[in-house]
């Protein structure tokens, strides 16, 4: 395969961290379409879902498409709370119709609690639910969590950041 038919995108997110309701406004923290127990969560115009803004960067950038910011804007009410799954089946079906597959896809969640690794799995297989539409499958996609070791925002649990490599090939 010629290196022109593969292309890398690099995704990235944070999210500030505030006490849930009634305490603070945070939303309940949901990471890879899972609900997380915690008494913080994100502070955003969506869901709030880290990894999911992460992926549909990721691939939208290997797809030389426009980022999740143009596509979805935090000034349009139809974002409001919207579920993040959406977003990166959308990413999926434009990068799809754009001429790619997935070839592979590594995610890296940085928070300081709670651990992560309980909800790995139940997170590779919904993002290979969410990526159908450019042959998502859980074997091509990894996740792993990550502390902050207490240091800086994530490392006090005031911010949740996640950074995703996706690896696209042309169909
Ligand atoms: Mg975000």
């Amino acid at each position: 395969m010629a290196c022109e038919d593969l292309r890398i995108g690099h995704g990235y997110d944070l999210h500030r961290l505030e006490a849930r309701p009634p305490g603070g406004v945070g939303r309940p923290l949901r990471v890879g379409g899972c609900d997380l127990e915690s008494e913080v969560g994100p502070i955003a115009h969506s869901d709030g879902d880290v990894l999911y803004h992460a992926v549909t960067d990721a691939i939208l950038s290997a797809a030389g498409l426009e980022d999740i910011g143009q596509m979805f804007p935090n000034s349009d009410p139809l974002n409001e709370g919207r579920d993040s799954t959406e977003f990166v089946e959308a990413a999926a079906v434009s990068a799809a119709a754009a001429g790619w597959e997935l070839v592979s896809l590594d995610c890296t969640v940085v928070l300081e609690r709670p651990r992560l690794a309980p909800l790995r799995t139940a997170m590779r297989s919904n993002l290979a639910g969410a990526l159908g539409a450019v042959g998502g499958s859980v074997e091509k996609i990894g996740v792993k969590g990550k502390s902050h070791e207490g240091v800086d925002a994530v490392g006090e649990g005031r911010a949740i950041e996640c950074h995703v490599v996706a690896l696209l090939r042309r169909r």
